[in-house]
């Protein structure tokens, strides 16, 4: 059940199918994050980040102490944390065990320590189950959903209309995320993202990969408005099924 979405409000809105699902995948640093929140501010949807959920059992599992190395260890300990993500994308959140963790979850320890950690299935399947949810209740409220990560296409919501898939450059993405990051080391930087590509990409379960039928958008000669636009494009030539 989708109609086009004329409501007054949202006259100036790009005409898209009510509770259209956006996936979006691709390496770090590749604009996923940006691209996905202005998508989603464009076109009146909400906005999962799953990768904030992933940090969030990391950051969870160095607070505990836990060697991210211990699959087990992981394991056991994932099982008994609430992850909480809000879908605003104008001001997106993620607590675990009720704590506010947005800021912490982007330090160096965290982007050293996630990778180890998603490929721990336990933490998958977890998380998977949780991510399902919160776009079944959203979509039973009405709402559409872009959802951002590196298996949202190929594993979590291999049935969304629209899917894409992000890359760009490593001398790109470095230079974004070290300007996000406040200005960080340029080589370390590009090294951190690499790492954790060669994890994402080389793990059993859930690699990161293009998923069938993704779009593919290099996305390192163009600007952040420029990339958005292409998603609304592709969003808007989704046909509405009565
Ligand atoms: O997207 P972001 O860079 O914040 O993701 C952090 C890490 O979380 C990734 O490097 C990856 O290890 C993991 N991740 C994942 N599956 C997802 C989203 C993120 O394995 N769907």
């Amino acid at each position: 059940m989708s109609t086009p979405n004329h409501s007054a409000e949202t006259a100036s809105r790009p005409a898209v199918p009510e509770g259209l699902v956006i996936a979006v995948d691709g390496t770090s640093g590749s604009g996923k994050s940006s691209t996905s929140r202005g998508a989603a501010q464009r076109l009146g949807l909400r906005y999962l980040d799953t990768g904030a959920q992933f940090r969030a059992v990391t950051w969870a599992m160095l607070q505990a102490g836990v060697d991210v190395h211990d699959g087990p260890a992981v394991a056991a300990r994932s099982a008994e944390l609430m992850v909480v993500s809000g879908t605003d994308p104008a001001g997106p959140t993620i607590t675990v065990d009720g704590q506010d963790v947005s800021g912490p979850i982007r330090t160096d320890e965290v982007n050293a320590a996630v990778s180890p950690v998603s490929a721990v299935p336990e933490v998958r399947a977890h998380l998977l189950a949780l991510q399902r949810s919160i776009v079944a209740d959203l979509l039973a409220a009405g709402h559409g959903v872009v959802v951002e990560g590196r298996d949202i296409g190929s594993v979590v919501l291999p049935d969304a209309p629209v899917k894409l898939y992000l890359s760009a450059d490593p001398s790109a993405r470095a230079t974004r995320r070290s300007a996000e990051e406040g200005g960080s080391d340029l080589a370390a930087t590009e090294q951190s993202l690499l790492a954790r590509d060669a994890i994402d990409s080389g793990r059993a379960t859930a690699p990161l990969v293009m998923a069938d039928g993704a779009v593919h958008i290099d996305t390192t000669g163009f600007t952040l408005e420029e990339v958005i636009a292409q998603v609304v494009a592709l969003a808007e030539a989704v046909e509405a099924h009565a």
